[in-house]
């Protein structure tokens, strides 16, 4: 019988057999730091490998819980995560599949206020992202802390990755300069192929794994450019720019990121989502919720440590994350009708802050 693989040597001699990685590469793998922004098609392919390829230290952050809408694609997950928050339910998998990797699990959303300590402590962030606003925010938290981040995003059957070494490489602001966010596709109203989602997240580790062997990455100053309906890859060059606001030496426009509480962001299942977010992470007691719902006849169910489920009234619903991260659904019947005081009186009757409420 094979004795069973203990060793890192073992459990790794798959990969430590090619030349580009080799006992070297593993022990820097098996050393390294990488933050996994968004646990959702994208970020769920690319922790997955991580974890299974020896990454000491993963820190994943995410403010949204599961959906059966997710699962097509998000491969964490299954029909039991539902109603989970996506963090929680991802780490009790990657722990499963290599208890050698310390998972961190993050169930919050990124603001202004705390993207710098969640990137600051890593040796690459990898993009999981679905919107450009808070990679507008991680783009310059890594900029100005000087951590590698490998950009990537995938819609309906194309995508495209980039990689960025702070002062070394264009940065996102310098290839994707302010583009308005209405303008662009999100999936729930065009949908996304789970091919292109693998395909975008795969070469994102490889390309995060050589920034952590202290390799050079292919696809600085480089935009991959992906499309599975033609099959065709196509790589363009990138230029710094010198007034991006961002990484330039003559920085030209303002300097903000804007940062919305509220947002309505893809429907999911077919009713009208409202995300909103605090400025600052709360902690919130999950008992205390779940105490308060009862007394308010709001039927609380706690899904894991950090999300509990709320029926407000037929066709209303709430996910709550200690976070203070509120997920409200809404039934197309009541869409119309739902109006943000009705948020604010919902998180007020819970005795949770609604001050950052506009
Ligand atoms: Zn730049």
């Amino acid at each position: 019988m094979e004795a069973p693989l203990t060793g890192w040597v073992e459990a790794y001699s798959r990969q430590i057999a090619l030349a580009e990685i080799g006992y070297e590469g593993q022990r820097r793998i098996r050393e390294g730091r990488v933050c996994v922004i968004g646990v959702g098609g994208l970020g769920c392919e690319s922790s997955i490998r991580l974890a299974a390829m020896g990454v000491g230290y993963l820190k994943l952050v995410d403010r949204d819980v599961v959906s059966r809408s997710d699962l097509h694609r998000q491969i964490l997950y299954e029909l039991s995560s539902v109603g989970k928050s996506k963090v929680e339910a991802a780490a009790e998998k990657l722990i499963k599949l290599n208890p050698d990797v310390q998972v961190d699990p993050l169930p919050v959303a990124l603001t202004p206020g705390n993207v710098e300590s969640i990137v600051k402590d890593v040796d690459v962030v990898v993009d999981g992202l679905d919107s450009l606003p808070p990679r507008y925010l991680v783009n310059r938290a890594c900029v100005k802390n000087d951590v590698p981040y490998v950009f990537g995003s995938a819609i309906e059957s194309y995508g495209n990755l980039s990689t960025i070494l702070p002062s070394k490489s264009t940065c996102l602001e310098c290839f994707y300069p302010r583009l308005e966010e209405v303008s662009l596709p999100r999936c729930a109203s065009v949908g996304v192929h789970p091919s292109i989602v693998g395909v975008i997240a795969n070469l994102q580790v490889y390309e995060a794994v050589k920034v952590l062997m202290d390799q050079p990455p292919k696809l600085t100053s480089r935009l991959l450019y992906v499309d599975l309906t033609h099959m065709s890859f196509e790589m363009v060059g990138l230029k710094r720019r010198e007034d991006c606001p961002a990484c330039g030496w003559k920085p030209a426009g303002e300097l903000e990121v804007s940062f919305n509480p509220v947002e309505e962001v893809c429907a999911r299942d077919g009713s009208r989502t409202l995300i909103i977010t605090p400025p600052k992470p709360l902690d919130l007691k999950m008992e205390e919720l779940v105490r308060q719902g009862l007394t308010l006849g709001w039927n609380p169910s706690p899904m894991g440590r950090y999300s509990v489920n709320m029926r407000i009234k037929k066709g209303v619903t709430l996910s709550l994350l200690s976070s203070g991260v509120g997920i409200v659904s809404i039934a197309p019947e009541l869409a119309g009708k739902f109006k943000l005081k009705d948020v604010k009186a919902m998180y007020g009757k819970l005795g949770v802050q609604t001050n950052f409420l506009p």
